[in-house]
């Protein structure tokens, strides 16, 4: 008997993988900071989980329709008008159990086999894994540091070949923090506009957590709407990772489809939690902006003190919570038990091993050069973590 040849088309992410090294350590006694997470520590503003315990009171405790309930649809519309001065009807809204499952009803919907999908590194872990299990190409294009992690209209050009399905970035960028501004994003729009059967699938989950303007939506620019799937969710900007709600804003074909798709696999989302979302996307966003403050004090402390140690060289982030070092200075050296640091993933290891701290390797999002780490922790762990790192890299000879 054996497990299916797909499960060996991608691999666990990265990410939660080292949550769950993490845990282990911790259980055996040792003081771990994580800084492997993806998710804001704070807490789901009080009105939206007021809204919540109504909406249990009200026994919204059925069944929703698969692509979710008609007013939460039309507050994700609202939203879009409001952030993003995009006009959608509810036919363009489907809403998913996490922007992840939005994400692979999206892939699974516009991808068949052999079909090229490009994706500008760094990019999240599960993107690569979505083109593998619908048995796409993923097409890298590597950015660097030098180019803040961005890529040009140039290099977009050179991947498109007859195969190229669609193209896949999140801005504010998982991993690197990198945001393309609206002028960066018209470079990008006017190769598009030559190569009209490409889709782009914008993630923008880290929308508002942005420390230098305006978020512009590619959606937004001449002739993008009609080709670009808007991928969203309330688990960033509103600390609601574990109530599960992501949603696309796509042409109706699309739409259509992920329904489809989403119909067989888990129907409509967590009723409780669309009643809850219908006030998140509504209500002022206060706690939202409160919330970014703290993560840029966060950021500038996090800048600072990797500034500071010897060999890590960072570009600074503009948005989300993680600063992305290159740190193949350390590469080569040797640890105090003899062991090699040859790459980044044993580099994570070592810092997890050595100075009780998770973060997350390069490698698992397609750069070899760089760890990650979530500045979603408190002001206290992240100085104690960058003190431990220092002195854990202090030791590689
Ligand atoms: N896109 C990006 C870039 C992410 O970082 C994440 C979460 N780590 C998601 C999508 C998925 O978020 P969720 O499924 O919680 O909505």
């Amino acid at each position: 008997m054996e497990i299916s040849s797909l499960l060996k088309r991608f691999n666990e992410p990265e990410t939660l993988k080292m949550a769950k090294l993490g845990r282990e350590l911790r259980a055996q006694g040792h003081d771990v900071i994580d800084l492997s997470v993806g998710e804001p520590d704070f807490d789901v503003p009080a009105h939206i989980k007021e809204a919540a315990k109504k909406a249990i009171d009200d026994n919204w405790s059925h069944y929703s329709p698969v692509p979710g309930y008609p007013d939460l649809r039309e507050a994700v519309c609202h939203k879009l008008k409001r952030d993003n001065n995009l006009d959608y009807t509810i036919e363009n809204i489907v809403v998913s159990t996490g922007a992840k499952q939005s994400l692979a009803n999206v892939i699974l919907s516009i991808v068949d086999e052999g079909d090229e999908v490009i994706i500008p590194t760094p990019y999240w872990v599960t993107y690569a894994a979505l083109v593998q299990i619908a048995r796409g190409e993923v097409v890298e294009i590597k950015s660097s540091l030098k180019s803040g992690y961005k890529i040009t209209p140039k290099e977009l050009e050179a991947a498109i070949t007859p195969k190229t399905k669609a193209f896949m970035f999140s801005s504010p960028c998982n991993p690197s923090g990198s945001i393309y501004s609206k002028e960066e994003l018209e470079g990008l729009a006017e190769v598009f506009r030559k190569y009209p059967n490409i889709y782009i699938i914008s993630d923008e989950i880290y929308e508002y957590i942005n420390y230098v303007g305006d978020h512009t939506s590619i959606a937004e620019l001449d002739g993008m709407k009609e080709r670009t799937i808007v991928v969203n969710g309330l688990s960033k900007g509103f600390a609601m990772t574990g109530w599960r709600l992501g949603y696309i804003a796509a042409p109706k074909d699309v739409a259509k489809a992920c329904e489809k798709l989403q119909g067989q696999f888990t129907s409509g989302t967590n009723s409780v939690a669309q009643k809850a979302g219908v006030v998140a996307l509504t209500a002022p966003l206060d706690a939202t902006i409160e919330m970014v403050k703290e993560f840029e004090r966060r950021k500038n402390r996090i800048v600072e003190l990797l500034g500071k140690i010897d060999g890590l060289e960072l570009a600074m982030p503009d948005g989300a919570f993680y600063a992305f070092p290159r740190v193949d200075a350390y590469f080569g050296k040797k640890a105090e038990n003899g062991d090699v640091i040859n790459n980044a993933d044993d580099l994570c290891m070592y810092l997890l091993n050595t100075a009780h701290v998770s973060s997350v390797t390069g490698s698992a999002f397609g750069n070899n050069e760089c760890i990650r780490f979530s500045y979603a922790n408190n002001m206290n762990n992240i100085e104690k973590a960058m003190a431990r790192i220092a002195d854990a890299l202090a030791k590689l000879k």
